[in-house]
């Protein structure tokens, strides 16, 4: 079956972007899902902050920019997802709210349709055993921002076919990715290297071993990193990078991924990095 239009769940920083990129590189139709109709504009308008600034670089006409935004259908009802003929679900990471998503598309998707979701750490394997169709459930697992990140982990969880791996990964390079592929255990392959780093460099603060702007530059200089890692906190968001090292814990049942308590506060606080202008540094 042909691929003309995916549904993505979620509209917030990594649905926006994997709208614009499916639409823009792979010409795809979208039809972008959030619960309420505030989240999908705001995901809409970062869509289109982003092309704006490509036509300003002249790498997008403002036609082509029209052609993306015309491409990309709002959504605030689940069962839009009907429509779509391939589904990636990038609703908040938390996995009861997760399995309730796939359980729902499961019942309203025609059976054919691959459920892919870009989740940070849950299984795979979890979340397609709340489906009858755990055999087309994979983690199709892009970078932040998605316009920019050529990565695409394409996790295969333990009943994923052959098929549904070959049709994700094909879809992947059509909207212009590198997929790699790995499997299934918590954190899969990047997150498992890079938010313990993370939560080690947020230790370090709580210790008072330096100022958050001292560590980061420490790590840039010293570990040839493009970004320290509170800064790299901040954009994944404080939240994610919570979730993910609980995944990881509980996951492998070993206290060398405790998740700092003072990101536990930052995010109790709501400081949860650039997307609500707060985290270990201010945005304004
Ligand atoms: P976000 O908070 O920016 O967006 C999540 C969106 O999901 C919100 O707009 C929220 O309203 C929406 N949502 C919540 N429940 C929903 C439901 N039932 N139906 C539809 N939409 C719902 O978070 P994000 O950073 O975009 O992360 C989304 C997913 O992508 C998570 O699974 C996360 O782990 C994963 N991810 C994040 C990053 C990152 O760097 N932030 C990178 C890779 C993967």
């Amino acid at each position: 079956m042909e691929v003309k239009t995916i549904g993505i769940v979620g509209a917030g920083q990594m649905g926006s972007g994997i709208a614009q990129v499916a639409a823009q590189v792979g010409g795809f139709n979208i039809i972008l899902n959030d619960i309420a109709e505030e989240f999908v504009n705001r995901g809409l308008k970062t869509v289109t902050t982003n092309l704006e600034r490509l036509v300003e670089k002249g790498r997008l006409t403002s036609e082509e920019k029209e052609a993306v935004l015309g491409r990309i259908k709002k959504s605030v009802a689940l069962r839009d997802m009907e429509q779509a003929d391939f589904i990636i679900e990038a609703a908040t990471e938390r996995e009861d709210l997760k399995i309730n998503i796939f359980r729902e598309l499961d019942k309203l998707c025609r059976p054919e349709i691959i459920l892919a979701s870009n989740t940070s750490s849950i299984p795979i394997t979890r979340i397609s055993a709340a489906t009858n169709r755990p055999d087309k459930v994979i983690g199709m697992h892009f970078f932040n921002p998605v316009p920019v990140m050529r990565l695409v982990e394409v996790i295969k969880g333990l009943a994923t076919s052959d098929e549904t791996f070959q049709i994700t990964f094909s879809l992947a390079e059509k909207m212009g990715k590198t997929p790699v592929r790995c499997n299934d255990f918590p954190g899969f392959v990047a997150n498992r290297i890079l938010v313990p780093m993370i939560n080690e460099a947020i230790y370090a603060l709580m210790e008072g071993v330096g100022e958050a702007k001292d560590i980061d530059e420490i790590m840039k200089l010293g570990a040839n990193h493009p970004m320290g890692p509170l800064a790299l906190a901040d954009l994944i968001g404080l939240d994610t990078c919570l979730a993910i090292m609980e995944v990881l814990h509980k996951g492998f049942g070993d206290d060398k991924y405790r998740p700092c308590p003072l990101l536990r506060k930052y995010v109790d606080a709501g400081y949860l990095g650039r997307k609500t202008g707060r985290g270990f540094y201010e945005y304004k």
